[in-house]
């Protein structure tokens, strides 16, 4: 069976995922998933804890785009105060597993794909993308908020049938 191997899975969310451990392994640019890795779907805010996550990797020198298959313009719209507040630009209706868009985001880095690493919650969508286009891949637990729908658990739960653990 075809099985997709990630170069970090902590066990948790993005929160679990050291920054510094990834600057220790080369790693200057960051390509995020933005729906349950980095924010809660339709909430429009960072919480505190991840806020303080990207501050860090920012002031650590990363480099960071997010790339998101969400297809709602206008919620995305609305955060563009928020990502401007970051210097963080925003890649939508990527079709991630598809290489075109995680190309472009890796141009926007401008690094080698040995210095990239994609963060995302969903195997099929993110991970995959990341082995797409050659650069690392760090799989992590979602953000769940309350009101995650159930059929989207059991998909993800599904999913990491084709996750092989480093
Ligand atoms: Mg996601």
């Amino acid at each position: 069976m075809l099985k997709f191997k990630s170069n970090y899975s902590p066990a948790g969310t993005i929160l679990k995922l050291n920054i510094n451990d990834l600057i220790a392994d080369n790693i200057k640019g960051l390509i995020l998933d933005l729906d349950n890795t980095i924010m809660l779907p339709k909430s429009g805010e960072f919480s505190p804890e991840i806020a303080n996550w990207l501050e860090t990797a920012l002031a650590a020198n990363l480099k960071i785009i997010i790339v998101t298959n969400n297809k709602d313009e206008i919620y995305l719209n609305s955060l563009s105060p928020l990502l401007d507040k970051y210097n963080i630009p925003i890649i939508i209706k990527a079709k991630k597993p598809r290489s075109k868009n995680l190309k472009k985001a890796i141009e926007y880095l401008n690094l080698p794909a040995e210095n990239i690493c994609i963060i995302g919650d969903r195997v099929l969508t993110d991970i995959w993308g990341g082995i797409n286009v050659k650069i690392k891949t760090a799989f992590v637990e979602p953000l769940i908020g309350k009101k995650e729908n159930i059929l989207y658990r059991a998909l993800r739960r599904m999913e990491k049938v084709f996750l092989e653990r480093a």
